[in-house]
């Protein structure tokens, strides 16, 4: 096969229009630089109209808001009721906070196709803690609210060291609030998480009880929800086939309209990414050295260079690689064929061996993200 690509239309756009949360969750995908970017730097309502026209004149289907909490953004409605004219299929991922029975009403008369609301975990008490805020009741109301809209009732819930062991009672609060869908999203260590691995990687005796916790409840609730286990790489040895493919299937816009292949690339050194101000997304998607580098199979070296298996993962993912080794074109270190395997190895090792880390962990708030990528320089007021 060819290693050169045959580039088909980015048919996800995920639209990150703020990363402005109230919440502060310790396993958190954005950048740990999300400081630096404020309300003030948050592209337009107008600049967000037209990233969504081009995107979906270039093929794209389906749209996801995101953030941060999309909601803070109060011009939602206006993007949601955009996006479904020119005929995007919308999605809405919230942390629920925000989301009051007016908002929700405004937002169905723009056309919201579908909410995802995230929880932490089922007990009050560690979806506070580890989201550092008192968030569990209400949304417990926003499941509530979600049924009486007629939304499709889909829950995501990162699952770690400290709430896998409730993966029982998770399925179990789900299904009382008629959850039809439950992604059970084993954390990724990136920005956040990959700063609180130590305290959030799960042991091996914890995923083989969670995947057969979860097994039970897939017979037993099969007529009325679907339950997604994602599977842990570190414990599987498995490279994910990232993002189906970098420069594939998504385009993701973050709050200063950076065009990423996804959210978490902007790390990756030596690598220009294109901003929707200064390029349409025609030439973003197609002609940028961003989106270029990695698509396909021509810039594999190392083990990945003769693997039969290039097609099946695509190399695993450049963030894990870069993040583990320093070095974004290495092979992915879960891949056992890796020559870094050995620090996946040992991090699943420590886990399995109950280290405990001696960094307290660390919460996703502006002053920690300030602290953490200007050391030494003084509080931005704005
Ligand atoms: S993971 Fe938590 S802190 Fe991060 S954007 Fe989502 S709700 Fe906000
Ligand atoms: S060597 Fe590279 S292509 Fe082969 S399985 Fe590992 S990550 Fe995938």
């Amino acid at each position: 096969m060819s290693a050169v690509p045959t580039v088909g239309p980015p048919l996800w756009l995920l639209a990150e229009v703020t990363y402005r949360c109230p919440l502060h969750c310790v396993f958190c995908y954005n950048p740990i630089d999300l400081a630096d970017t404020g309300r003030a730097d948050e592209l337009s309502t107008a600049d967000w109209l037209r990233v969504l026209r081009e995107a979906r004149a270039l093929g794209a289907v389906q749209c996801g808001f995101s953030g941060g909490e999309p909601l803070m953004r109060e011009d939602l409605e206006d993007l949601i009721a955009e996006a479904r004219r020119l005929g995007y299929y919308t999605n809405l991922l919230t942390s629920g906070v925000g989301l009051s029975p007016e908002r929700a009403a405004s937002l169905k008369a723009a056309g919201l196709d579908h909410v995802q609301l995230s929880f932490q975990d089922s007990t009050r008490e560690l979806n506070d803690f580890l989201s550092h805020t008192k968030t569990f009741q209400l949304k417990q109301g926003v499941g509530e609210l979600i049924k009486s809209h007629g939304w499709p009732m889909v829950m995501n819930v990162v699952i770690h060291r400290l709430n896998i062991d409730h993966i029982d009672r998770i399925i179990a609060m789900a299904d009382a609030l008629g959850a039809e869908y439950l992604e059970l999203a084993n954390s990724q260590y990136y920005s956040w998480a990959h700063l609180n691995r130590d305290h959030l990687l799960p042991t091996s005796e914890q995923i083989r009880r969670a995947e057969a916790v979860t097994d039970a409840w897939r017979e037993k609730v099969a007529d009325r929800m679907k339950l997604f286990f994602v599977a842990p790489d570190y414990h599987e040895g498995q490279p994910k086939k990232c993002m189906n493919g970098w420069g594939n299937v998504f385009l993701t816009v973050t709050p200063d309209g950076t065009a990423l292949p996804c959210h978490t690339a902007k790390m990756l050194p030596g690598l220009a990414f294109p901003n929707v101000r200064d390029h349409d997304v025609r030439h973003i998607w197609h002609d940028s050295e961003g989106f270029n580098r990695y698509r396909g199979t021509g810039w594999m070296k190392g083990a990945c260079a003769t693997c039969p298996d290039q097609q099946k993962d695509l190399g695993g993912c450049r963030c894990q690689a870069f993040l583990l080794t320093g070095d974004p074109a290495a092979t992915d270190p879960v891949c056992p064929k890796s020559e870094r395997h050995g620090i996946v190895q040992a991090a699943v090792a420590a886990a399995d061996a109950g280290e405990v880390p001696t960094r307290p962990l660390v919460f996703r708030d502006p002053k920690s993200s300030r602290l953490l990528t200007h050391p030494g320089a003084g509080p931005r007021t704005s």
